[in-house]
């Protein structure tokens, strides 16, 4: 049995991780300091004794005993990061210096959850990893996109000064149960929005793109990539089936049989206008590929927000 760190355990991708990491056999310690994640995530695990929870922000150093890091700790929806800009980007960096020391002295391996966002407003569709990325460095998206840039940058460099064995997916967009309703994402927006019959708030004019992937399909490749051998990434993990937002829309009221209309709203700055992951080397490299379309993932994710929540 070996004991994994699972930083940001308690958000939407870390919760799910902490749960299959569990049912391998797994002891797993979820590190989290709940700034967007949440203890009702990981109720179903508190009765595990394999599972343990430390309330802990990862800016600041921690020994630890353990056999695996899998570092998410970082606010990903955009509401949250901007919260407090310098905070995200010292969780990113700071955080994953710590985790990366912690790594060496322990000589083990450490994932890394990146993101498509290091590709910016990119200019090559879609996108590969080859491609250096489109990131306005003054932006207000830059706390996340430049902190992730940087912790990309920090892992190459432990991996060549100190041979730590390192593994960096550059994880897509993602969804399922266990976004908050008020995560700020467009697919729980949508979601929560089409349950109430409210509007659905589409930004800009709907026709940006993104590809969505089901959070089950990503923690597998998660687990994939760390059991690797050899393979130190950067990887793409995602769903290459690309919509607008007009179409999420249109296909959240669908399933949703909602009365919400569509209104429109200003863009945020620098939203990406395109992104689609090209996972030829997923497929190559981790014979990894998303086994859950849209539709069900989407239906999976609206009963989840339909069902009663613990108060
Ligand atoms: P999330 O916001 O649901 O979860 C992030 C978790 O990190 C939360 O539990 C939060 O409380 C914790 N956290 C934040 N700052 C921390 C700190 N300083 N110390 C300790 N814990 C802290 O986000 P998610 O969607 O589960 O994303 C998890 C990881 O995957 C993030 O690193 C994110 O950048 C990356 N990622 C997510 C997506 C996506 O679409 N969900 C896409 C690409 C990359
Ligand atoms: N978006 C939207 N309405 C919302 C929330 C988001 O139209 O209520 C748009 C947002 O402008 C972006 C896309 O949906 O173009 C995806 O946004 P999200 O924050 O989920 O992810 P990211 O922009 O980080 O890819």
């Amino acid at each position: 049995m070996i004991r994994i760190l699972v930083t940001g355990g308690a958000g939407l991708i870390g919760s799910h991780l902490c749960s299959k990491l569990l049912e391998s056999g797994n002891k797993v310690l979820c590190l989290d300091n709940f700034f967007t994640g949440t203890k009702e995530n990981l109720l179903q695990l508190m009765d595990n004794s394999y599972f343990e929870i430390l309330h802990h922000n990862i800016i600041n150093p921690i020994s630890l005993e353990l056999d695996q890091i899998y570092n998410l700790a970082c606010p990903a929806s955009p509401i949250h990061y901007l919260h407090d800009p310098v905070q995200t980007t010292k969780t990113s960096v700071i955080g994953a210096i710590n985790m990366l020391e912690l790594a060496k002295n322990l000589n083990i391996p450490i994932l890394q959850a990146s993101t498509s966002e290091i590709y910016g407003d990119p200019e090559i569709h879609p996108q590969l990893e080859s491609y250096w990325g489109n990131v306005n460095t003054i932006g207000p998206r830059a706390c996340y996109d430049e902190g992730k840039r940087c912790a990309e940058t920090l892992f190459f460099d432990y991996y060549r000064e100190n041979k730590v064995n390192i593994k960096v997916l550059r994880i897509f967009n993602t969804y399922g149960p266990h976004m908050r309703s008020d995560d700020g994402r467009v697919v729980s927006n949508f979601i929560v929005q089409a349950l109430q019959n409210q509007d659905i708030t589409i930004f800009g004019d709907g026709n940006q793109t993104r590809s969505f992937c089901y959070v089950d399909d990503i923690v597998n490749a998660m687990i994939q990539m760390m059991d690797s051998k050899d393979l130190t990434g950067p990887i793409n993990i995602g769903n290459p089936m690309e919509v607008t937002m007009n179409e999420l829309a249109d296909m959240i009221i669908e399933l949703t049989d909602s009365k919400s209309q569509k209104v429109y709203l200003p863009l945020p700055k620098d939203d990406p206008k395109r992104r689609k992951p090209d996972i030829t080397l997923a497929r190559q490299k981790l014979n990894w590929e998303p086994k859950i379309d849209l539709r069900e993932g989407l239906l999976k994710t609206i009963d989840y927000f339909k069902s009663p929540r613990p108060s």
